[in-house]
């Protein structure tokens, strides 16, 4: 690898951002064809600074749903996998089914998503998250298992699971397959700027690129151009750029909208009636070691009949910042949390929030608990702490026993790609301002689905939920937790016109001949899949498609 450009080369493919997109597309590109010659872009640098200026020029207007900028992304090699949580889940059969309550939002299809699925054990290979079997019925040594004494399959499943991956994080796991690639440089502290005007026939030659420190400019060549700069720089990037569109009447009108995370957080536990012991709360693992995890889900057919959003539930702990869960283990990991240096090191500030909201309460009570549960309060995030931060593949999250048959219910459910959730340039052109709300309908359905689950447990006799709120406070509830803004969706969508969308289904940008877009920006659903590992299955099948053309 080479780690100087030289701009005399017109180099075959130039991508630009190395996130886990970046780094699988030019993996993957350079290795099918040795002969080509590949430049990868970074903005971020070795010792990435504190603050950088991508991310000190993003407003975001509502920090309740939207966690701030630094919260949301990385820049430096391997992007956001430097703090991601290695949730590898797939998409649905029904992401790709339109239903009325996303109105006509569903600009991909069936057939699209099962093209893209010959691709999956080459990106579950990147990704390291073991087998790539996302159902327990798949997999002769769990097919019999259930969730739950009692619990039968039917509206409501418990087979389908998420995968984890080490996590793995993509800049220091790859930096040395990368540098290995003789085809390959990687030119990290520029910013991709401004592309050069399509000719006649679609092609866009040249790049201009800027030195983050000295900021001067320099022109790149190449004969194609992938992004693949994470949802929000992507869609700034092609904001600011908007000659690449010259061709087209206009430009693409859903550049920058339908922007889409997840909804998610905890309205509800559940209480089983079986046998303590029997239930699956934890972690199953592959005989590779890898881990994954079983989550309620609701069939294709249950969502499209009653135009319900595809949401995920799954066994979680009581809340930790709320000492009556009089857990000793809990209440350690939550005083843990809250120290303010040693908290920052345990987990990133988005995760860190999920588990303590932000809040410091009961100090006192929480003391009391690892008392109580001395030496258990230390033994198991001691084991917790070892099993997560010291082997190579870490144990990918804490879920705890419950002797009383009593789990909290975490969901993480779609939304719809709802026009007014944009990203637009401010006045100066560089502005970056993330518009995100949770509509009636994103949260309606999260109503909707938790009824469903509670119906079909006391229909099973497995078990019922317990609400954690009034039913008139349950809409309210939702759209004060849950908030988002790291799973990001939706804003240069997959179309099959430039009037719906912005990149066709090869990834195309809609307008040109050479400039495509890998991101999950492209995703016009969000389902309830953590979008990471599918984007690396759409990385895989892009560099096969520019290899071929
Ligand atoms: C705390 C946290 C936890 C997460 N957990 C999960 C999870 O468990 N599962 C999951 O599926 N997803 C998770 N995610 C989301 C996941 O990290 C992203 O989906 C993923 O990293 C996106 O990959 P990417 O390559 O598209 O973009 P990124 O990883 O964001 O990489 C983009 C790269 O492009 C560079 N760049 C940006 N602009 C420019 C420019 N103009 N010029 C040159 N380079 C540029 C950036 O510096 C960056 O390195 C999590 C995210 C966070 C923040």
């Amino acid at each position: 690898m080479k780690s100087e450009f030289d701009d005399q080369v017109i180099y075959d493919l130039c991508i630009i951002g190395s996130g886990p997109a970046g780094i699988i597309t030019a993996l993957e590109y350079s290795r099918l064809d040795p002969g080509k010659r590949v430049l990868l872009i970074e903005y971020g640098i070795k010792e990435q600074p504190v603050e950088n200026d991508l991310d000190n020029s993003i407003q975001n207007t509502n920090p309740i749903n939207h966690h701030d900028p630094y919260e949301c992304t990385n820049k430096g090699l391997g992007g956001s996998s430097a703090t991601w949580g290695g949730r590898c889940v797939m998409y649905d059969e029904v992401d790709f089914i339109d239903r009325p309550a996303l109105s006509g939002g569903c600009t991909w299809d069936s057939a699209l998503f099962d093209e893209t699925k010959k691709y999956i054990p080459a990106a579950a290979a990147y990704f390291e998250c073991g087998d790539p079997v996302f159902n327990l019925n798949d997999m002769p040594e769990f097919s019999e298992t259930k969730i739950a004494d009692n619990f039968r399959e039917g509206v409501v499943t418990d087979s389908v699971v998420e995968r984890w991956s080490m996590p793995t994080r993509f800049g220091t796991r790859y930096e040395k397959e990368l540098a290995e690639r003789e085809n390959l440089t990687l030119l990290m502290g520029y910013e991709a700027r401004d592309f050069s005007e399509p000719d006649e026939s679609g092609n866009v030659s040249l790049l201009k690129v800027r030195n983050i420190s000295t900021k001067n400019i320099s022109e790149v060549s190449a004969k194609k151009f992938v992004l693949s700069a994470g949802t929000q720089e992507t869609t700034r990037i092609l904001l600011r750029n908007l000659q690449l569109f010259n061709s087209l009447q206009e430009v693409p009108p859903a550049l920058g909208k339908y922007y889409q995370g997840h909804l998610s957080g905890k309205i509800a536990s559940v209480v089983f009636k079986g046998e303590p012991k029997n239930i699956d709360y934890g972690f199953l693992r592959n005989a590779d070691g890898s881990y994954m995890r079983r989550r309620f889900q609701f069939t294709s057919k249950y969502l499209v009949d009653n135009n319900l959003l595809n949401t995920a539930i799954w066994l979680d702990n009581p809340l930790y910042f709320d000492p009556v869960h009089k857990s000793g283990a809990m209440s350690f990991m939550y005083l843990a949390m809250i120290t303010p240096i040693l908290g920052k090191k345990l987990a990133p500030p988005a995760i860190a929030h999920s588990i303590t909201k932000g809040e410091v309460k009961g100090v006192g009570k929480h003391i009391l608990n690892i008392i109580k549960d001395f030496p258990g309060s230390l033994i198991t995030p001691a084991s917790i702490f070892y099993k997560r931060y010291c082997l190579k593949r870490k144990l990918p999250g804490v879920f705890l026993y419950s002797p009383k048959n009593n789990y909290a219910l975490h969901f993480h459910s779609e939304q719809i790609p709802f026009e007014g959730n944009r990203m637009e340039l401010g006045a100066d052109g560089e502005k970056l301002i993330i518009h995100y709300e949770l509509t009636d309908t994103d949260i309606n359905s999260v109503i909707k689905l938790h009824d469903t689950l509670d119906k079909w447990l006391r229909e099973c006799n497995c078990g019922e939920l317990q609400y954690w709120f009034k039913e008139d406070e349950l809409f309210d509830a939702i759209k004060k937790i849950s908030k988002d803004g790291i799973h990001q969706s939706g804003t240069t969508r997959i179309a099959d016109s430039s009037k719906e969308g912005v990149v066709d289904r090869d990834l195309r940008l809609w307008g040109t001949k050479n400039v495509f877009v890998c991101s999950s920006s492209v995703f016009p659903t969000s389902g309830q899949a953590n979008p990471t590992f599918y984007l690396g299955v759409f990385a895989v099948r892009l560099a096969n498609h520019l290899n071929k053309i």
